[in-house]
């Protein structure tokens, strides 16, 4: 007889980006005419620079022919990749990272979902709230929650607030937490932790020995200068924090796939007999166990972005996607909307009028404006009565969306 993990049971359904679809769906149907803008996706619009396109057409030629051909490569990545992401995201901002602290992937999700693995079944695990769904739901698949409550909240995992009342950065507990997620700049509110938070959080780490899961996925989109770009700016971050980050809102691979993992050999976690294990080798154990490295063809066009004619490309479109920020933060403002982020991420949140639910919201801006954004509500119990737009659209939905939120909700 073979048994199911009972712990996938204790998991709503996929519920939010499926209810989105179907409500879409049935306006349409009962719309036909209606000219819906989407600003809900999380997904880029401009494609590929094309200096990754030129690299990645060299490396299929190459696996075309016997001399140059590649198969299994290093699980843990090729080295003119790992190499050049040190040069660019760490040395050049003075930071030390070695060759053999940074693991290639297929991705971010993958990694912040998987990295939960090489932790005991009966750690505490502590997510912001709300945030990207991804940490919680591995944790509740791997058993290191109970179940889920009334109230939206997984028994046994610390739900750090993070709404306007804290301006986004969530107070330190007071309960005893051993695997703290963040993701900064954060998905969904658009919003960064200051260097200030970052490095209470890294003290409390050290205190009371958690290791930090540090999401960077959008470190490239941050403007201002004093905010972290990477966790290891903060001192003694090497000691317990593990950082992830990822090609695809960096350069549009999200279709692509390819991201990576950095873990310090200095980062390191209790056995039960109370030795200190480093938590690198048994990433590296779990990554060459279970995958086989990312394609030759996706390194090459993902080392391709660090070079000059890459980094101007990526540049310019980021810089698209964060006018598009702006256009819907300084328009929702103008129309008397409260809204945050959009300043150091492609994401803005903002605060639903007169405190409307963020489903009912989602339903008000459909019908009277067709626009499709994102229930605050879908990312955490937190969430509610706020709503995610996201700046990765077109230009011109972006101003048309904005005209007819400002025409319709102006106070
Ligand atoms: N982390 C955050 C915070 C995200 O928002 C996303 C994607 O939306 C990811 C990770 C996943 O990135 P990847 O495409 O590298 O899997």
């Amino acid at each position: 007889m073979a048994y199911v993990n009972e712990n996938y049971l204790k998991l709503p359904g996929s519920y939010l980006f499926a209810e989105i679809a179907r409500r879409v769906a049935a306006y349409k149907e009962a719309h036909p005419e209606a000219d819906i803008i989407r600003l809900g996706i999380g997904d880029v619009t401009l494609p590929l620079p094309q200096a990754s396109i030129k690299a990645m057409q060299k490396a299929v030629e190459e696996m075309g022919k016997k001399e140059t051909f590649r198969g299994y490569g290093p699980e843990q990545g090729y080295d003119f990749l790992i190499d050049a992401i040190i040069e660019h995201n760490y040395t050049s901002r003075g930071l030390k990272v070695e060759h053999d602290e940074i693991f290639v992937s297929d991705g971010s999700k993958s990694d912040t979902g998987n990295i939960q693995e090489i932790f005991a079944e009966d750690n505490v695990v502590a997510i912001t709230d709300p945030v990207y769904p991804v940490y919680l739901d591995t944790n509740v698949m791997a058993g290191r929650t109970g179940k889920l409550k009334d109230d939206g909240h997984f028994d046994g995992v610390v739900y750090l607030a993070s709404n306007a009342e804290n301006n986004f950065s969530p107070t330190i507990p007071s309960e005893h937490i051993d695997m703290l997620y963040l993701c900064c700049p954060n998905n969904p509110t658009g919003t960064t932790l200051s260097r200030e938070a970052l490095t209470k959080w890294v003290a409390y780490a050290k205190e009371h020995d958690t290791v930090i899961l540090f999401d960077a996925a959008y470190a490239a989109y941050i403007t201002e200068p004093d905010v972290p770009r990477s966790i290891y700016e903060i001192e003694g971050a090497r000691d317990v924090a593990i950082e992830f980050r990822s090609f695809s809102k960096t350069a549009g691979f999200t279709g692509t796939r390819c991201g990576y993992t950095v873990i310090p050999k200095t980062v390191t976690a209790k056995t039960k007999d109370g030795k200190r294990q480093p938590l690198n080798p048994l990433w590296s154990r779990r990554h060459s166990t279970k995958y086989n490295g990312t394609a030759y063809i996706v390194q090459r066009g993902a080392e391709a972005i660090y070079t000059p004619e890459g980094q101007k490309e990526i540049k310019e479109h980021i810089a698209y996607y964060m006018e598009n920020a702006r256009i819907i933060r300084e328009g929702l403002t103008k129309a008397g909307l409260t809204v945050y982020g959009g300043v150091n991420a492609p994401y803005i949140w903002l605060k639903t009028p007169n405190n409307m639910k963020s489903w009912d919201f989602f339903d008000k801006l459909l019908k009277e404006v067709s626009i499709v954004g994102t229930p605050g509500a879908g990312f955490g119990p937190c969430g509610e009565g706020y709503f995610r737009l996201t700046a990765f659209g077109d230009r011109n939905d972006t101003e048309r969306a904005v005209e007819r939120i400002k025409t319709k909700f102006s106070v």
